[in-house]
């Protein structure tokens, strides 16, 4: 076996992309990472029945949003190209017929409704669910239960057929989990599975163990959902005698609904608000959309550390992680063997810590689309400014429009309502004559504006309490934002005069 690490990312491209399936790629990205190895990129795209168009591209996009960058894709080639199934179709029958001459496949003819067949005539109360198996494929019509000279002439005919697994009926398969040490199956519960179908056209099983052998696959981390599929690896990899090559396995946990019973599906997304999707995915069928993580205003770093957490720790109390410590931190060992109950508070917790942590320009950058979306033209000076000032404030990307729109335009509305509760004569003529002395400050900034504030306070036999409030509501709109004067001194004296004569007029 070659030394170097390689593992490998295998989606299907039949939808968008879990955050279950992010966390397998950041896993195994982060595994290659620390050993040096390296990270593929393979589509399994061989059953043509659920591919979907345009999936492949929004995996792509995904990875490189998420910053988990494949060292070899179908996109960026590499020494075992092609890296999408279909186009390694031809290689897979000469590994099905070895398989055959080896007494551990055979060619099943059976048509649909021959099965069908089986089925139902089959099926009873103490047997629901009749398999293709040790106990039924002698029925068949298949290259063991029929003569060879009958095999022979429906070859010759052009019979169609497929290459099916022999499982033995007595055999006990182990092997060891690096999550869940050794497990054990009974291979007489395990349908003889199709290998390669009527069209030439491998099957996933098939596909799965031949790809990862000749690409030199050394540690395969995937979803435990695969855990019933091992028996057929096992075998595969022993009958086409690559036993020792086989490579380590790791079947990650669920992550589970937030109330912990069963498995995160994109509706509980829809049915309790959060997107369960890394970025927004319409189906090309359907037009049905699921939301993603980027779209609600995440950063990727601070969804990647969410993910990472997901059924790990570094066994401290540290919580952040920046993509370089969790290389270097990460186990395999530590990944939790029970599933991991999804929390959106504390996905957005991490996000608000990334926002707080990041580099001004850089949030400038994220934040700007947010603001022009609306129509506003503004500097990236003036939006640093903005931003530093709310930052803290804000969890989510479009929270910096929530938090801080009035910077940039004059407020639609404001709640008149809540100025009214506790509105009086003294407090109007205050403001008006506020804004007679403001037109004369010379020195426009909040220390200034404050100190003229005050003054005026003294003069009118006014509570600093009594004002701070509707001040705040004719500027902002609401009860909320950063340091009132802060605020008047950024949006200017022509605004700040403007917002107050404004409100005074509605009140
Ligand atoms: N193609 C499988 C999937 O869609 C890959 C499973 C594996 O990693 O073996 O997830």
């Amino acid at each position: 076996m070659s030394n170097k690490v390689r593992v490998r990312f295998a989606p299907s491209p039949t939808g968008g992309l879990h955050l279950g399936g992010v966390r397998t790629v950041l896993y195994n990205y982060l595994f290659a990472k620390q050993h040096g190895g390296d990270f593929i990129l393979r589509i399994e795209d061989t059953d043509q029945n659920r591919y979907v168009p345009g999936a492949e591209e929004y995996i792509v996009n995904c990875l490189q949003w998420c910053g988990l960058e494949p060292d070899e894709s179908p996109q960026k080639g590499g020494p075992y190209a092609p890296y999408r199934q279909s186009e390694r179709k031809h290689m897979y029958y000469e590994y099905a017929q070895k398989l055959v001459d080896s007494g551990h496949a055979y060619y099943a003819f059976d048509t649909t409704d021959e099965l069908e067949k089986m089925r139902t005539t089959l099926q009873s109360a103490t047997n629901t669910n009749p398999q293709y198996d040790y106990s039924t494929r002698m029925h068949m019509r298949n290259s063991i239960a029929l003569s060879k000279e009958e095999v022979v002439e429906l070859l010759e005919k052009g019979t169609p057929y497929v290459i099916r697994i022999k499982m033995p009926q007595i055999k006990e398969l182990k092997f060891t989990d690096m999550i869940r040490g050794e497990i054990s199956f009974d291979t007489a519960l395990v349908d003889d599975k199709v290998l390669l179908k009527a069209d030439g056209m491998p099957t996933y099983h098939l596909a799965v163990v031949v790809d990862d052998y000749l690409m030199k696959i050394t540690h395969a981390f995937r979803g435990e959902e695969w855990l019933p599929s091992a028996p057929v690896h096992l075998l595969l990899w022993e009958y086409l005698g690559w036993k020792e090559q086989m490579p380590r396995w790791a079947h990650l946990p669920l992550i589970l609904k937030p109330d912990g019973h069963g498995k995160l599906s994109k509706r509980d997304g829809d049915r309790l608000g959060f997107p369960v999707f890394a970025m927004n995915w319409t189906d090309p069928r359907t037009n049905e959309t699921v939301h993603g993580f980027r779209e609600r205003g995440f950063l990727p770093e601070a969804f990647i550390n969410m993910l990472a957490m997901l059924g790990w720790n570094a066994g401290t109390e540290q919580e952040i992680f920046s993509l370089d410590e969790l290389v270097q931190q990460f186990s395999i060992e530590r990944v939790h063997k029970g599933g991991a109950k999804f929390d959106f508070e504390k996905a957005k917790w991490f996000n608000h810590q990334y926002i707080q942590r990041m580099d001004s320009a850089e949030l400038v950058t994220l934040v700007k689309p947010y603001i022009t979306d609306k129509g506003i033209t503004t500097t990236d000076e003036y939006l640093a400014q903005v931003v530093g000032l709310i930052k803290d404030r804000c969890t989510l990307l479009p929270d910096f429009w929530e938090q801080g729109h009035f910077f940039f335009h004059t407020p639609d509305s404001i709640d008149v309502a809540a100025i009214k509760e506790k509105w009086a004569d003294n407090k109007a003529q205050f403001f008006t004559q506020w804004i007679d002395v403001l037109k004369n400050l010379s020195d426009w900034n909040h220390t200034s504006i404050e100190q003229s504030f005050n003054e005026q306070l003294q003069q009118n036999g006014l509570k600093k309490g009594d004002i701070m409030l509707p001040l705040r509501i004719m500027l902002v709109g609401g009860k909320y934002g950063p340091g009132v004067f802060t605020i008047a001194e950024m949006i200017g004296k022509d605004e700040t005069s403007k917002r107050i004569n404004n409100a005074l007029n509605i009140i």
